[in-house]
Parts: structure tokens; sequence; C-alpha cells
């Protein structure tokens, strides 16, 4: 593997990883098993000083760098895939949006027990009619006094149903600026979230629904004309997204290298067959010049990792993360298909992250405005002049 980190970024990766070693080697299997989130994981990781790591200290934070959050992720998947998922949520998803842009008051109320690991947010985007044109969502806040009053659906949320704390975008009024977020919790009146769904990774999501649902005024993220900001922030969480594909590529490598070496056909271990061979040489190409355009695009020495870096990276990341784990199926048999190895688990978990945050269709015509160095709406021309 390319090791192109600095000295100290070197030794915090080994502290990382004899840290998972020690304490999440055991019960791996099981845990990529498990849908639940893992908060005794979540406050062991948030002990080592994991979670918060590039946010500011002032923060609760460690005053740390992208660069090392995306360390601790490979780190960590190297040991236990689905602990990954635990960096990631402390780290990079909503959470980061949450620090980026929360009031004093909104961090001292909820950081705590995000940090801490007792607690866990989700991101509420997605709607039955807005996926990819997230733009198009419907649900709304109208303010009624020092309240907002909530309507609509929310679907796909990763930990949602064992989250605490939303962080939900709405409309406060028509077209892309009318959109901004706020914050619900848990059990207010008029929230309600829905029976836990599978994805094909195991993971589950719950339906969120919101029936004029009443949330005080001071639980405003970003009011209207937020969105495009907070879809800056969005980089730095399909960096975290991109990092897991790559990272739990990488573990279903090592597995089939291992795989290879021993088990022994036709009188020969499976790493002389030729065919095989190349397999590994192209595999390891995937992963490598992935790797380079994620640390590429981590390396920011300031402000947000740009749209072009972060859409090259995620893109190769997930394609790499993806055919990387398929390919280590194969390689690995009837072993790799079973459940009793975590090779088909890399397959399925890395399958979904093509599509969420940004599928690769989404990031290739981000690309290609970046290439032509112009904005090609989506929308149809006849639906564009009716707006
Ligand atoms: C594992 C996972 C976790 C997720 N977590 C969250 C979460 O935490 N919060 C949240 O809000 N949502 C989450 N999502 C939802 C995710 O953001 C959406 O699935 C994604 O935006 C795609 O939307 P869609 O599923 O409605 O597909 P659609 O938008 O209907 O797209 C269907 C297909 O058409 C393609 N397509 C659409 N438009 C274009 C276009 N203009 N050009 C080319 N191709 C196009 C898409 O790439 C896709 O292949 C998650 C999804 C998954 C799978």
């Amino acid at each position: 593997m390319i090791d192109d980190l600095t000295e100290e970024q070197r030794a915090f990766a080994d502290s990382v990883r004899r840290f998972a070693e020690a304490h999440l080697a055991d019960g791996a299997l099981e845990r990529a098993h498990n849908p639940r989130f893992p908060f005794d994981v979540a406050q062991k990781l948030a002990a080592q000083g994991l979670l918060g790591i590039a946010f500011d200290e002032k923060d609760g934070g460690q005053g740390g760098t992208l660069m090392d959050s995306i360390i601790a992720i490979e780190q960590i998947a190297a040991v236990c895939p689905r602990s990954a998922d635990v960096v990631q949520a402390g780290n990079f998803g909503p959470i980061r949006t949450f620090v980026e842009y929360a009031s004093e008051e909104q961090k001292k109320r909820f950081l705590p027990d995000l940090l801490a690991g007792r607690s866990v947010i989700s991101l509420g985007m997605s709607e039955p009619d807005a996926g990819s044109a997230v733009t198009e969502l419907k649900t709304s806040a109208r303010k009624d006094g020092d309240h907002y009053v909530i309507n609509g659906t929310k679907i796909f949320g990763t930990h949602s149903p064992d989250a605490s704390l939303f962080l939900i975008y709405l409309r406060f009024g028509p077209g892309v600026n009318g959109i901004g977020s706020v914050l619900v919790e848990r059990g207010t009146p008029g929230f309600t979230i829905g029976k836990p769904s599978p994805f094909m990774s195991g993971e589950e999501w719950s339906q969120l629904y919101f029936e004029d649902c009443r949330i005080p005024a001071e639980n405003l993220l970003l009011g209207e004309g937020g969105f495009k900001k907070q879809i800056a922030g969005f980089n730095v969480e399909r960096l975290g997204n991109s990092s897991r594909s790559l990272a739990l590529g990488r573990y279903a490598f090592e597995l089939a290298k291992g795989h290879a070496l021993v088990r022994k056909q036709f009188g020969r271990p499976l790493c002389e067959f030729q065919g095989l061979q190349w397999k590994f040489a192209d595999m390891a190409l995937k992963l490598e010049s992935a790797r380079l355009l994620l640390y590429r695009a981590a390396r920011v020495t300031d402000g947000l990792p740009t749209a072009f870096d972060t859409a090259l990276a995620k893109l190769a990341c997930n394609q790499a993360g993806f055919e990387v784990a398929n390919e280590a199926v194969q390689i690995m048999g009837g072993t790799g298909y079973s459940q009793e190895a975590l090779a088909e688990y890399c397959m399925r978990r890395t399958r979904g992250w093509m599509i969420a945050g940004g599928s690769t269709e989404v990031l290739k015509n981000r690309v290609a405005e970046h290439i032509f160095e112009q904005r090609f709406d989506q929308r149809r021309v006849q639906a564009r002049a009716a707006e």
C-alpha cells in the first residue's frame, strides 16, 4: 500500500490501529450483522478521542484535520468495518453540518451527548419525490409565533431508527432559496418515526412523518437561503462516504489475499494461478489510485474540499470499493459468499454508497459541469419555464 502519510499522521494511524485491534477486533463479525447503532463502540471511540476529530477544541473536538478523520476511518475499518460507521457518524455526517452552523446554545444542548457516543444524529434530506432532485423537497416549515410548524415526510435516513436528533432539510418558501434546515428531537409531538426497514446492506432506516409538528424557533439551524451553504459542507460528508467505501474494499482485498495464500486447489495455492494474480493487480490499481484522489480532496489547508475534487474522489472510491469487494467474493468462492466472512458484507455495504450521498451518475454530472465550466440544469426546459 502507498504510504504517503507524514510522520505525525503515521503515528496517529498506528495508535488508532492498536486501539482497534485491542478493543474492536472481537465481535467484528457480529457487529456487521447487527443493524442497531453500536453505542458501546461509540463510547469507546469517544473515550479514545475519535469523535469530533476535526472539530474545534472549544466545541469539545480534538482540533485535528479532515485527513486525521479519514485516517481514523481507514484504521478502524481495517479491523472492524461496521465500527467505521461510528467514526463517520461522529465526524462526517450531519454532525459536521451541525458543528459548522449551529449556534453556541444549540452546541451546548446537543454536542456533549453526540461527542460522548451517548446519542446519534440522523440526516433527513430525501423524500419520496425528492431523491437526486433534492431541491424538490416538499417538507415545509411555517412560522407561528415563537415556533415552527412542520409538515411532510422523509425517507432513507441513516441511523434514523436509533437517532435522538434529526437534522431536517425543509422549505420555508419556494425555490432553492426557500430551503433551510431545523433540528427535531425524537419524542416531539407530531413527529412519528416509522417501523425500521432494511437496506440490502442490513442497515435499517425509518420513514419520518411530521404532522403539524411544532418545534421551538431556537431549533432553526439555517433559515431560508441556507441550502447552498449546507451543500458545500456536504462535501465533507461525501469524503466520509468515500473513505468507508475504500476502506471496506481494502478490507475485502486483504481477506481475499490471505485466502489466496493458503487455500489450495489442484495442489497449489490460489495465488499461483495467473487468472487470480491479474485480478489482484487490477484491484490494487483501483484501490491505490482512488486513495490518491481521496487524499488530494481531503488535504485542504483551509475551508472545505472543492466540489470537483470531492466528486472525483467519491466516484473513484465508490467504484473501487465495490468492484474490489465484489472480486474478493469471487476469489474466495463459497467462503466469500458466506456470511461467516465479511467479504460479502463489504460488497453489500459498498454497493449502497454508490447511491447514497450523491449517486455516481449525479457526481458525473458534477464533474461534467466542471469540465465544461457551465451548469447543466437537469430539468426539462418546459418545467423550468413553468416555474
Ligand atoms: C445506504 C443509503 C444511505 C442513505 N442515507 C441517507 C440519509 O442519511 N439521509 C437522506 O436524506 N437520504 C439518505 N439516502 C438516500 C439517498 O440520498 C438517495 O437514495 C439518493 O439521493 C438517490 O435518490 P433516489 O433513491 O430517490 O433515486 P433517484 O433520484 O430516483 O435516482 C434513480 C437513478 O437515476 C439516476 N439519476 C437521477 N437523476 C439523474 C440525472 N440527472 N442524471 C443521471 N442519472 C440520474 C440516479 O443516479 C439513480 O441511479 C441514503 C441512501 C442509501 C442507499
